[in-house]
């Protein structure tokens, strides 16, 4: 059993995605193709949002957001504790002190009574400036904005949605890659939406922004002319092979897939319900696009035990993530080492994700199940 299984998808969209492939090979314009800004309309209108400016990575997505900015040493950026490390790694590349905040047990994502807490305490101590929150949605689960957004207009800080793992979630029908004064998303190839290679995005309605990020993404160009710089900026862009590759990667998952994953999703939670793990929750309202089924394993089983023996029948499970991001190596000496978060400490010791994906039938839901039932028995 695969993971994620990206073959079976590649199996299902052949045609279209090689016949993509051809047409880009076919023109070699391959950087900066029409396929870029038909792929980037196309996004733009699915999550809501006015502008789409594709870049390189989801890191350098976030790190265009921060410049987009001015973030920069001095600024105090509050991250959650639980996250992939770039959530925090690209405010500190800007030189700002990521703040991590701890997250919420059950749906693993910003705990918006924390993040007031720590902002509070910033501003108390005098020592950095509250600038902005870099909010995650965890898994496939969109932050709760609802609560967020008001915490950031109460203390004048900006709002970064990092939704490398969200695109496709929703809150009451609002899309994930909205909820931020900018968004940004991955197409790394195992993110809900990904490409065959590295690829990412920045969503924004702000017009200003959108022309500074186009530039900042091409070398710093000005509006009208590539070779006139007027800014230091970098080169982060989505070539065109990978555009051409999402744009039916985009309509599976707007057609099926996505529906498909939370059908997945519900298989599990229905097998799972006595089975003794924790599961994800899902709050009223909000639609996870499933990037992870992330369950938390009772604390008397040894994981890495669990782990073996699913191995060895053929099951594979991922251990999202191992270690907080405050006591990251990178961190450590730093403003950002002294975060306190309980929760992201237990979590880190007993989450155990199982293999999800559009794909994944009934009996291979079944298939997990009993292996975990006949494990922890
Ligand atoms: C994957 C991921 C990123 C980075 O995306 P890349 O495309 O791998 O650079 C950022 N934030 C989160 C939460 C992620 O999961």
């Amino acid at each position: 059993m695969q993971f994620r299984d990206l073959k079976k998808q590649y199996q299902v969209l052949k045609n279209d995605i090689d016949a993509g492939i051809a047409e880009v090979l076919a023109s070699a314009q391959f950087i900066s193709g029409p396929q870029v800004k038909a792929l980037e309309a196309q996004l733009a209108e699915y999550v809501g949002v006015k502008h789409c400016i594709t870049c390189a990575n989801g890191t350098d997505a976030i790190t265009l957001a921060m410049m987009a900015w001015g973030v920069k040493e001095g600024d105090a950026v509050f991250v959650p504790d639980f996250t992939f490390f770039s959530s925090g790694e690209c405010p500190a590349f800007e030189g700002a002190t990521p703040v991590y905040v701890d997250v919420d047990e059950r749906t693993f994502n910003l705990d918006p009574v924390k993040l007031e807490e720590a902002i509070i305490k910033v501003k108390e101590e005098g020592r950095y400036t509250p600038k902005a929150v870099v909010a995650v949605d965890l898994f496939g689960l969109p932050a709760d904005y609802t609560r967020i957004r008001p915490v950031c207009e109460k203390y004048g800080l900006l709002l970064m949605e990092d939704a490398a793992q969200g695109f496709g979630g929703s809150i009451n029908g609002k899309m994930a890659c909205s909820f931020g004064d900018i968004s940004t998303t991955s197409f790394f190839p195992a993110k809900p939406l990904g490409c065959y290679g590295d690829g990412g995005a920045v969503f924004t309605d702000n017009d200003e922004w959108a022309e500074y990020l186009r530039s900042i993404c091409v070398h710093g160009k000005s509006a009208n002319d590539k070779y006139n710089n007027i800014r230091i900026g970098m080169n982060s862009r989505l070539d065109t092979l990978q555009a051409a590759i999402l744009m039916p990667k985009l309509k599976a998952f707007a057609d099926y897939e996505l529906d498909d994953v939370n059908k997945a999703a519900d298989m599990y939670m229905e097998a799972l319900k006595d089975a003794g793990l924790t599961l994800p929750l899902v709050p009223e309202g909000f639609r996870s696009s499933w990037a992870q089924f992330t369950t938390q394993l009772p604390a008397d089983i040894v994981r890495a035990d669990l782990q073996a023996a699913l191995k060895a029948k053929g099951i594979p499970t991922m251990v999202y993530y191992p270690k907080p991001m405050h006591l990251q190596g990178a961190f450590e000496g730093t403003y950002s080492a002294e975060a306190d978060c309980p929760v992201t400490e237990r979590l880190c010791a007993t989450v155990l994700s199982l293999p999800m994906h559009p794909y994944l039938t009934q009996e291979d839901v079944n298939e997990v199940v009993s292996a975990i039932k006949e494990c922890l028995a």
